[in-house]
């Protein structure tokens, strides 16, 4: 698979990354050799790249599959586990929490470092009201424990900040051809706004890898045009994708490789619409576009969904402004 350098780090990463959040307990929740066997199946198909956090819970995974590509008896599979590049983020709002994040990634993944380590999920103005966080970042990286920081962000605004910010090395936005979850302040954005500030970026020298091609598997039924959305972008250097199975990074490989059919949609059938704890804030505009009553509060003031009512018509993520409304 195509390598690009990301920005200015040096860091040669595929064109496609592996988000690992749909084997972890977050989602999928595998068994341990299931989903430690995905990732080596993605690092065997070219994917270099790997997405994960702390609060996905699924460094067990990555240590594990680094471990069974170590004992492969295959020299190109081990020579690919050592050039693995993983990115983990931290929700830490202060420097304390941002550097015991680090090292517990370190710990935990059992690397003498870990390539990119981000703030995750900053939200507008977030950026200055987590500068413990972000000191802790350049420290660590000053101390050879990170390679490259930066951020992930649903935000337009915060993406244009980054391109400011000198110590910043890699941005990791959300876009996709339908602008869903694109944020601006507390309203939303467009693919548009989102795209002028990755380039902002990209002027600026930083790496960008972005998310949400499929707009949290809402957008799965126009495979191909959210795939040539984002992988037809310049300004964009990696696409990170998430996988819960081998049969999803088959499938990548072959849009980019050209030899998918023109008319291929992976079967999504089987999945269903979820509602992400960690991202909902409870506002109710999903359950009053939902016809058929199928969301309600839990005893923690958050949506869930009741699957028996659900007809997955996919109205109340495009009402969800947090896109905490997923499919899988
Ligand atoms: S997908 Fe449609 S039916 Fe299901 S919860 Fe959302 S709005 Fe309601
Ligand atoms: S619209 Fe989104 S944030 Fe609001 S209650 Fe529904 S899932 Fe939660």
């Amino acid at each position: 698979m195509l390598k690009v350098n990301l920005g200015k780090t040096n860091l040669s990463v595929s064109k496609a990354g592996m988000g690992v959040l749909p084997i972890g307990p977050g989602q999928l929740a595998l068994p341990l050799e299931e989903g430690a066997e995905i990732i080596c199946h993605a690092v065997r198909s070219g994917i270099n790249f790997i997405d994960t956090a702390q609060y996905y819970r699924t460094y067990p995974y990555i240590k594990r599959a680094l471990a069974m590509m170590a004992s492969s008896g295959q020299e190109s599979t081990r020579r690919a586990a050592d050039n693995l590049i993983i990115c983990s983020k931290s929700l830490a709002h202060d420097y304390d929490g941002m550097m015991s994040a680090v090292h517990e990634a370190m710990a935990e993944l059992d690397r003498p470092f870990i390539d990119i380590f981000l703030m995750h999920e900053v939200r507008t103005g977030g950026f200055s009201e987590r500068k413990g966080a972000w000191q802790a970042l350049i420290d660590a990286r000053a101390q050879g424990l990170v390679h490259a920081i930066g951020v992930s962000t649903h935000h337009v605004d915060v993406t244009e900040e980054m391109a400011s910010v000198p110590e910043c090395d890699v941005v990791f936005p959300l876009i996709n051809y339908a602008s869903m979850g694109i944020r601006r302040g507390s309203g939303p954005a467009s693919c548009d706004e989102m795209l002028e500030a990755i380039r902002a970026c990209r002027n600026a020298g930083k790496g960008v890898f972005t998310m949400k091609a499929f707009g949290g598997g809402n957008l799965t039924e126009n495979y191909q045009k959210s795939l040539d959305y984002v992988f037809s972008k310049e300004e964009i250097q990696s696409v990170m994708i998430g996988f819960g199975s081998k049969s999803e990074i088959d499938d990548i490989v072959s849009y980019l490789d050209g030899t998918m059919s023109a008319d291929y949609n992976p079967d999504t059938s089987h999945k269903k619409m979820r509602i992400n704890q960690e991202d909902c804030e409870g506002c109710g505009s999903c359950m009053k576009v939902c016809a058929s009553k199928a969301i309600f509060y839990n005893k923690n003031g958050l949506a869930e969904i009741d699957q028996s009512r659900c007809l997955t018509c996919g109205y109340c993520s495009y009402a969800c402004p947090v896109r905490a409304v997923i499919r899988y």
